[in-house]
C-alpha cells in the first residue's frame, strides 16, 4: 500500500480552505522506548512506533494490551515511566496536553449537554488565551466549515441529546479537528455504537481523511475496523508490539500465532517439525520458514487450503452454506477439526466421506 498523502486523491474543490491547511501541515510522530509500569505490570513495554505525516495508523490489540496507555502518553494525559514521544523534530515527551496540541475522541465522548454542536465546536478556539483567539466571525465561519465537513451542515444548532449516537461521534470529531491539531487521537470512537452505524462511520471516516490527510492513530480491539480502515496496522500484545504492517500484510502474512490468532479466522494442526518439515504422523507440509526441531502447530486460513487427493487426512464432520461460501469442516484423523472455505458452486464431498486439506498457505509456530 502507497503512501497515503501521495497515493490518495484530494478533493480540492469538495475541501473548505481551513481543512487544506491542516494537509499542508501533516505531523510526523515518532516514538521511541516508550514503558509505563503499573505496580509491576508493563501496560508499554519498550514501545517504538513511526506514524507518518498524514498517515492513518490503526493500533490494533485485545483488551488490556496497552492501547489506550500509549494514546494518552502520546497525547500528554499521561507521563511514561520511559521513552520519548517526539511531533516531527519537536520533543514533546515534557509537553502538556494543550502545548501538543492533539485532537481526542474517546469511545463515550461528553460533548456539553447544555451548549448546542455549534457551541461544542467552538469551544477549543474560543477558550483560547485572546492573543490567538480567532475573531468572532472566523470562529463561526469554521465551525459551519467543519459541520459540511462531517456531513451535517443544519445541525449547529441542536442540542446533543437531539443527536444520534453516531452524529455526536461525528460532531466529537469536528470539535477534535477545530483546534487544527498536529495529531488526531481516536481512541475506540464507534466502539459503543451498534454495527451497522460502525460500519458506516469508519467508511466516514476513512474519505474524511482522504479529504484532510491528518495525522491519525486509531485505537480499536476490533479487527475488521482496523484492517477495513488504516494505511498501516499495529498489533499490540502485552504492551509490546507483535507487528506493524499494511492491511494486507497483518492479514494474508500474520507473523506469530498470536496474530494468527487474533486477526481473521485460523484452522490448525498440532504436528512436529523435523528434518526441515513439519508433520502430523499423517501428512507433511513444507516449512514456510526456518523452524527448529520440535512441537509445532500449523496455522492456515480455511480460504487458504483446498480438498485434495493428498494432504491431513480426515473425514467432513460438517459443511455449513453462508452468503457466498461454503466452509467444510474436516475432521482430521490425527485428531483436532479445521476448516475449508470452497465457494458455493463447487461440489463438496458429503458427511463423512473420506478427505484430505492441503493448505495452501500457512504458517508453523513452536508451542
Ligand atoms: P487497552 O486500552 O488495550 O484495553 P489499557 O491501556 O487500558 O489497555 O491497559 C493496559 C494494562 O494496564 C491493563 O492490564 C490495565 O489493567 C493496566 N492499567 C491501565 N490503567 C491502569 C491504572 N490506572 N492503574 C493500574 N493499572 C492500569
Ligand atoms: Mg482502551
Amino acid at each position: 500500500m502507497a503512501t497515503p498523502s501521495l497515493a490518495l486523491p484530494f478533493a480540492t474543490d469538495l475541501a473548505p480552505a481551513a481543512v487544506k491547511t491542516a494537509r499542508a501541515t501533516g505531523t510526523r510522530l515518532t516514538v521511541r522506548g516508550l514503558s509505563k509500569h503499573y505496580e509491576g505490570l508493563a501496560a508499554l513495554d519498550a514501545v517504538d512506533l513511526d506514524v507518518g505525516a498524514g498517515e492513518l495508523v490503526a493500533l490494533l490489540g485485545p483488551s488490556g494490551s496497552g492501547k489506550t496507555t500509549l494514546l494518552r502518553v502520546i497525547a500528554g494525559l499521561l507521563q511514561p515511566g520511559a521513552g520519548a514521544v517526539h511531533f516531527d523534530d519537536t520533543d514533546a515527551t515534557r509537553l502538556s496536553l494543550r502545548e501538543r496540541g492533539v485532537g481526542f475522541v474517546f469511545q463515550h465522548y461528553a460533548l456539553f449537554r447544555h451548549m448546542t454542536v455549534a457551541e461544542n465546536i467552538a469551544f477549543g478556539l474560543r477558550s483560547r488565551p485572546r492573543s490567538r483567539r480567532p475573531s468572532k466571525a472566523d470562529i463561526a465561519r469554521r465551525v459551519q466549515e467543519l459541520l459540511a465537513l462531517v456531513q451535517l451542515p443544519e445541525h449547529g444548532g441542536r442540542y446533543p441529546e437531539q443527536l444520534s449516537g453516531g452524529q455526536k461521534q461525528r460532531i466529537a470529531l469536528a470539535r477534535a479537528l477545530a483546534i487544527e491539531p498536529r495529531v488526531l487521537l481516536l481512541d475506540e470512537p464507534f466502539g459503543a455504537l451498534d454495527a451497522k452505524v460502525r460500519v458506516e462511520l469508519r467508511r466516514w471516516l476513512r474519505r474524511l481523511h482522504e479529504q484532510t490527510g491528518q495525522t491519525t492513530l486509531f485505537v480499536t480491539h476490533d479487527q475488521e475496523e482496523a484492517l477495513e480502515l488504516a494505511d498501516r496496522v499495529v498489533l499490540l500484545r502485552d504492551g509490546r508490539i507483535e507487528q506493524v504492517g499494511t492491511p494486507a500484510e497483518i492479514y494474508e502474512t500474520p507473523a506469530s500465532a498470536f496474530a494468527f490468532d487474533f486477526i481473521g479466522r485460523a484452522s490448525t494442526i498440532d504436528g512436529e517439525v523435523r528434518d526441515g518439515r513439519f508433520g502430523d504422523g499423517h501428512a507433511i507440509a513444507a516449512l514456510p520458514t526456518d523452524s527448529a526441531p520440535g512441537r509445532a502447530r500449523l496455522y492456515f486460513r480455511p480460504h487458504d487450503a483446498v480438498l485434495a487427493d493428498m494432504g491431513f487426512a480426515g473425514r467432513v464432520a460438517d459443511i455449513r452454506r453462508l452468503a457466498g461460501v461454503t466452509t467444510v469442516e474436516v475432521e482430521l484423523a490425527h485428531g483436532g477439526t479445521v476448516e475449508v472455505d470452497v465457494a458455493n458452486d463447487v461440489a463438496v464431498p458429503e458427511r463423512g466421506a473420506a478427505v484430505h486439506v492441503k493448505p495452501r498457505r500457512y504458517g508453523v509456530f513452536a508451542y
